[in-house]
């Protein structure tokens, strides 16, 4: 073994994975990387650009030239699109439903996978995603299924937003749940699924706090069994 350990950690829309992931990655002293932004940021582009969502074809010509990158900025991830910090204007909420639909186009995939591959590379790593564990890094010490029910994940957008002052009705945020859990398991580009060695956690009665506790007492046995 390299001496360098992957945390994958997978899972739908709203099960928490980005809080969980950046505060595992604090407690194992590695960096955290938020796929889901990448994503985010290559449906930005085609939202930009008036590429309608349903074009695949024109989709995948563009794809090239959605140039994302990822920084790290006093520890956080910055994500850049064509040399733009697009970090804020990719959780804009009709950019969920544009990364759905970008994320189904191999193209697509191909690249941001052959990126995230290479931030991975050579330093510890907790990725977050839909298909880290099976796909991007399917050698991960640790993989992680992190899922709660669609009326909690809902609930916990709602409130989320609403902490923004954005007021959307909680029964849109389920139904647009819903279509992308509908979306991102049954794509034939790497659906999300969960991988045979990922342990499941579901979050729905559990706390931000008692999940990172959970992921980092496994990660830290699993990596001390690799390395013992
Ligand atoms: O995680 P987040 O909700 O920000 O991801 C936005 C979208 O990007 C997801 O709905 C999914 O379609 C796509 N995605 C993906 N593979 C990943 C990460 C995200 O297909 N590894």
């Amino acid at each position: 073994m390299s001496g360098h350990f992957a945390v994958a950690i997978d899972g739908p829309a709203g099960a928490g994975k980005s809080t969980v992931a950046k505060r595992v990655a604090g407690a194992l002293d590695a960096i955290y990387l938020d796929t889901g932004a990448m994503y985010r940021a290559v449906g930005l582009y085609m939202l930009r650009n008036g590429i309608a969502l349903d074009d695949t074809a024109r989709i995948a010509r563009n794809a090239p030239r959605a140039q994302v990158d990822v920084r790290y900025v006093d520890g956080a991830q910055r994500v850049y699109l064509c040399g733009e910090d697009v970090s804020a204007a990719i959780r804009e909420n009709p950019v969920s439903a544009a990364a759905s639909a970008v994320s189904a186009v191999p193209l697509v995939r191909e690249l941001l996978v052959a990126r995230q591959r290479e931030i991975a590379a050579g330093t510890n790593v907790v990725m977050d995603g839909r298909d880290i564990g099976t796909k991007v890094l399917p050698d991960a010490a640790v993989k992680v299924f992190l899922t709660a029910a669609a009326e909690v994940r809902a609930r916990r957008r709602f409130l989320e937003l609403q902490a923004k002052g954005r007021a959307v009705p909680y029964e849109q945020l389920l139904e647009e749940i819903r279509q992308r859990d509908h979306n991102d398991s049954t794509r034939a580009a790497s659906p999300m699924v969960q991988a045979a060695d990922a342990v499941l956690v579901d979050s729905s009665d559990m706390t931000i706090e008692e999940v990172v506790e959970t992921i980092v007492a496994l990660a830290k046995s699993r990596v001390g069994e690799a390395r013992a």
